[in-house]
C-alpha cells in the first residue's frame, strides 16, 4: 500500500498524470487515510487543493481549504505535493509534477518575491513588474561568493563565467519568452553581473553595458503589450581575456520590425528615438534639423500616442547622448544620425495631390520636401520625381511613367524605412567596431541571446511565421541538449541509459527548409510578377499537405503545427513582406546623394544594387535582386544555430504573469501557457519519464535510515540505502542504483515522506 500513492504520479507516462480509473480504487483509500492532499478542478476549470473525504462510483467528496465539501468528478482530481516540499527552488524536486503543482509551486515563490526557480537545468524568471530586492553589488558580491545559492539570473550567468574560466569553452545564455516577459531586463542583469566579475582598468565593461541604451532607443518601442518592446533579436557575444577580464564584445540583430517607422497600431508608438530627439534636442540642433515636436510628425502622430507613463523623453535622449559618447560615437556621427532621423520625419509629412481621374499624383511641393531633401542630402526636384513617377525601360530608351496615391504613399515609405533600417544595421557596425578587440580568439565567450519566444495571436502573419520558425530551430537545440545531459548524468552514475521518449520537431523544421519548403515556395512566389499572397496559398497547399505539421485552411489561410501549438497563418502580406521592395528609382536617388550622409547608406544601397537583369527589374521593383526577408533570415538563423552549438548554453525562460504590465498578479492560465510554449512542461515531462528525483546515498540513509529496525549507524550509505529500499518495499522499477545517487521515479519520495511522518 506505501506505494500507491506514489503509483499515481506514473499512472500515465508521458502526459501529466491523472487518476486512471482503474487506479483509483487502489489509491483513493490511501489518500483518504492519509488525510493527503489532492488538486481539485472545480467547475470554473481552477484548481484548489482539498482532501477527498469518501467516494461515491464516480465522484468523490472533496473538502476545500474554505471548509466547503464538493462533489467532484474523480477525474478531475490529481495528487497534491507534501507540505515539506512547498515552494522548491527545483520543480523538479516535486514528487508530483502536474499542472497544478507546477503552478502552484511558483506562484507561492511568487508571491513571496521569489521571482526566480529551476526546472532541472533551466531557470524560471517571473516578471515582478515592480523592483525587487534581489540584485546590485551586495548581492552580486553574495553570489560570486556562494554565500547564496537560491537560483537566479546570477548563478546562472556564474556558472557560465567559470566553466568558462575552467574549460576554455565558449558559453551562451539564452533567454526567452513573450513579449513583456522580460527577456530585456534579464539579459541586462546578466551583463551586468559579467561586468562586474570582468571589469578591469579598461572600462570596456561600461562600454558594453551602454550599447543597451543606444539599442533601446533605436529598436524598442511601446506596443499595447509592453512599454519598452524590443522590435528586434539581438545577441551579444562578450569576449574575455585569460585572465577572465572583458576585452571585447560583437552584437548581432535580428529582424528589426521596419513596418513601425511607417505604420503603427492605435496606442502603440514608433521608436523611442524619435520622440526622445523632438523632446531632447538642445535649440541649435533643432534649428540645423528644422525639428518641430512629436506630435507635428504624421509618422508619430497617428496612433494618438506620444508619451509613456514615468518616462520623460527628454531625459532618455540625455542619457543617449552619454551612451554615444561612451562608445566614441563621434560628434559628427551622432549630428549625421539625427539628420537621418528628422529626415525619416519629414518625409512622412510629404503629401500628394491627385491631378487627374486616374487617380495619379504630384508631390505637394512645400517645407516637407524642401527639409527631407536638404536633410537627406539630395536636390528636393529628384526627390519629388522619384516620389511621384517610375521609370520603365521601353526598349534602349526608359519613359517615366506617373504613380497612383497608394503607389506613391508605398514608394516614399519604403523610403523612410529604408533609411531607418540602413541607420539601425550601420548604428550597430558603428557599435561593434567601437567594441572590437585586438584580436580574436575562441574559448573565452559568453553570449546572450534575447530573442522573442512563440508566438500565436489571432492573426497571424509572416512576422510571426519568422518568429515561430526561429522558435522551432532553438526549441531543437534545447531539447538536444537536455537530452545530452541526462544522458551524461545517467551514464556517470552507472545507470542503464534507457531511451527516454524525446519530442522531436524535425517535421516541422523540414517544413521549413526542405528544396521544396516552406521558404523556398515563398521566394518562388515573391519571384514571380504575377504571383498574389492566393496563389502563394494554393502552391503551399498544393506542395506541403502531405506533410504532418502542415494543413491548408480556406480563404488563404494555412496552420501549423508547432511544437507549441498550432498556428493560424494568414498570407495576407506575404509576398510584399518577403520581397520588401525597394524601388532602384530610389536607390538611385540615394547613390547620388551629395554630402556626408552617403555613406551611411553606402553598403546598404550596396547590397540592393542590381548585378543581373531580370523581368521584374524592367519594371522597376528591386524586390528580387536582393534576398528576401525569409531567405535572409534563415541564414542569420544557421549562422546563429551554428554559434550557439559551439557553445555549452544556458537556458532562461521569462514568464509574463499577467498581461497587464502589474506587479502582485499571477494569472494561472496565462502562466501555463506559457510554460507550455517555452519548453518548461516538456522539460518536465521529460523528467517524468525518467527518474527525475535524485538524492544521493548519504542523504538518503541520514534522513530515513532511522526508520530501519536494524541499527543502520555501521553501514555505509549505499548499503544502508538498499536496505531502507528494501524494507519498505519500494517497487525495483520505482528506482535505480548509482555510483553516487538514487534515482527515482516520480511520486517515490513524497511516499517515503508520509511514512516517515507517520513515525
Ligand atoms: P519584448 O519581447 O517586448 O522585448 P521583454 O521580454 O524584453 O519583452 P522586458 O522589456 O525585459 O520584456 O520587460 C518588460 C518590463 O517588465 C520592463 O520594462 C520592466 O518594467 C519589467 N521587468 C522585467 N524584468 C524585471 C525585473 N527583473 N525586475 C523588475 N521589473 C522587471
Ligand atoms: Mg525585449
Amino acid at each position: 500500500e506505501r506505494n500507491d500513492g506514489a503509483n499515481l504520479a506514473n499512472s500515465a507516462p508521458g502526459s501529466l498524470p491523472r487518476f486512471r480509473e482503474s487506479d483509483w480504487d487502489d489509491n483513493i483509500g490511501y489518500f483518504i487515510k492519509k488525510k493527503l492532499r489532492v488538486w481539485c478542478r472545480l467547475r470554473n476549470r481552477q484548481w484548489e487543493l482539498g482532501q477527498i473525504q469518501s467516494t461515491m462510483g464516480e465522484k468523490a467528496s472533496v473538502l476545500l481549504s474554505d471548509g466547503s465539501v464538493l462533489s467532484v468528478p474523480i477525474g478531475e482530481l490529481l495528487p497534491a505535493n507534501p507540505d515539506i516540499l512547498e515552494g522548491v527552488d527545483d520543480l523538479i524536486q516535486l514528487s508530483y509534477l502536474n499542472e497544478p503543482s507546477v503552478l502552484h509551486n511558483l506562484q507561492y515563490r511568487f508571491s513571496r518575491d521569489i521571482v526566480y526557480s529551476k526546472a532541472g537545468p533551466v531557470l524560471i524568471a517571473i516578471n515582478p513588474f515592480k523592483n525587487v530586492q534581489l540584485y546590485g553589488d551586495d548581492s552580486i558580491t553574495a553570489y560570486r561568493q556562494n554565500l547564496v545559492d537560491s537560483p537566479h539570473v546570477y548563478t546562472i550567468a556564474d556558472t557560465a563565467y567559470n566553466e568558462m574560466m575552467r574549460d576554455e569553452v565558449n558559453q551562451s545564455i539564452i533567454i526567452s519568452g513573450e513579449s513583456g516577459a522580460g527577456k530585456t531586463e534579464t539579459a541586462k542583469i546578466a551583463m551586468q553581473y559579467l561586468a562586474a566579475l570582468g571589469g578591469g582598468s579598461s572600462g570596456i565593461e561600461c562600454e558594453v553595458l551602454q550599447t543597451s541604451c543606444i539599442l533601446e532607443a533605436f529598436g524598442n518601442a511601446k506596443t499595447s503589450r509592453n512599454d519598452n518592446s524590443s522590435r528586434f533579436g539581438k545577441l551579444i557575444e562578450i569576449h574575455f581575456s585569460a585572465v577572465g577580464k572583458i576585452c571585447g564584445a560583437e552584437i548581432q540583430t535580428y529582424l528589426l520590425e521596419k513596418s513601425r517607422v511607417v505604420q503603427l497600431a492605435r496606442g502603440e508608438r514608433s521608436y523611442h528615438i524619435f520622440y526622445q530627439l523632438c523632446a531632447g534636442a538642445p535649440p541649435s540642433l533643432r534649428e540645423r534639423l528644422k525639428l518641430k515636436e512629436a506630435k507635428e510628425y504624421n509618422y508619430l502622430n497617428q496612433s494618438g500616442c506620444l508619451a509613456i507613463h514615468d518616462v520623460v523623453d527628454a531625459h532618455k535622449f540625455e542619457s543617449l547622448k552619454e551612451a554615444f559618447n561612451t562608445l566614441r560615437i563621434h560628434k559628427e556621427s551622432q549630428e549625421q544620425i539625427f539628420a537621418m532621423l528628422a529626415a525619416v520625419l519629414w518625409l512622412g509629412n510629404i503629401s500628394f495631390q491627385v491631378i487627374d481621374n486616374e487617380n495619379h499624383i504630384e508631390v505637394v511641393d512645400n517645407e516637407a520636401v524642401t527639409n527631407a531633401a536638404s536633410l537627406i542630402g539630395c536636390n528636393a526636384q529628384d526627390l519629388m520625381v522619384t516620389l511621384s513617377t517610375r521609370k520603365i525601360q521601353a526598349g534602349k530608351d526608359s519613359v517615366a511613367k506617373r504613380l497612383a496615391l497608394q503607389q506613391a504613399i508605398d514608394t516614399r515609405d519604403a523610403l523612410a524605412k529604408f533609411i531607418y533600417s540602413s541607420l539601425f544595421d550601420w548604428l550597430v557596425d558603428e557599435i561593434n567596431h567601437s567594441l572590437a578587440m585586438g584580436k580574436h580568439r575562441t574559448g573565452r565567450s559568453i553570449s546572450i541571446l534575447d530573442i522573442y519566444g512563440f508566438e500565436s495571436f489571432k492573426k497571424n502573419s509572416f512576422e510571426q511565421l519568422c518568429i515561430n520558425y526561429a522558435n522551432e530551430r532553438l526549441q531543437q537545440h534545447f531539447n538536444r541538449h537536455l537530452f545530452k545531459l541526462e544522458q551524461e548524468e545517467y551514464e556517470l552514475d552507472g545507470i542503464d541509459w534507457t531511451k527516454v521518449e524525446f519530442e522531436d520537431n524535425h517535421e516541422c523544421l523540414n517544413l521549413f527548409e526542405k528544396p521544396i519548403g516552406l521558404i523556398s515556395l515563398l521566394d518562388e512566389e515573391s519571384n514571380f510578377p504575377k504571383a498574389t499572397d492566393l496563389t502563394l496559398a494554393d502552391k503551399l497547399k498544393q506542395h506541403l499537405d502531405t506533410n504532418p505539421c502542415f494543413k491548408g485552411e480556406r480563404g488563404g489561410a494555412f496552420i501549423i503545427h508547432h511544437y507549441a501549438g498550432e498556428v493560424l497563418y494568414d498570407t495576407n502580406g506575404f509576398l510584399e513582406k518577403n520581397r520588401d521592395p525597394i524601388h532602384s528609382d530610389t536607390i538611385q536617388l540615394l547613390a547620388s546623394c551629395s554630402g556626408h550622409l552617403s555613406k551611411l547608406f553606402a553598403s546598404s544601397v550596396l547590397n540592393v544594387l542590381p548585378k543581373t537583369a531580370s523581368p521584374l527589374e524592367q519594371s522597376g521593383a528591386l524586390g528580387s535582386q536582393k534576398q528576401s526577408v525569409g531567405t535572409k533570415f534563415k541564414g542569420q538563423l544557421f549562422k546563429l544555430m551554428q554559434q550557439l552549438e559551439n557553445t555549452t548554453p544556458h537556458f532562461i525562460r521569462c514568464i509574463k504573469p499577467n498581461n497587464k504590465q502589474l506587479p502582485g498578479i499571477y494569472d494561472k492560465d496565462l502562466v501555463l501557457d506559457q510554460l507550455r510554449c517555452c519548453g518548461v512542461l516538456e522539460v518536465v515531462r521529460i523528467s517524468r519519464s525518467g527518474y527525475p528525483t535524485r538524492i544521493t546515498h548519504q542523504d538518503f540513509s541520514r534522513r530515513y535510515g532511522f526508520l530501519l529496525l536494524e541499527d543502520s549507524e555501521s553501514q555505509d550509505p549505499l548499503s544502508s540505502s538498499v536496505a531502507i529500499l528494501q524494507q519498505f518495499g519500494v517497487l525495483p522499477e520505482m528506482y535505480q542504483v548509482g555510483y553516487t545517487k538514487l534515482f527515482f521515479r516520480a511520486g517515490q519520495i513524497g511516499a517515503l515522506e508520509d511514512t516517515r511522518k507517520q513515525v
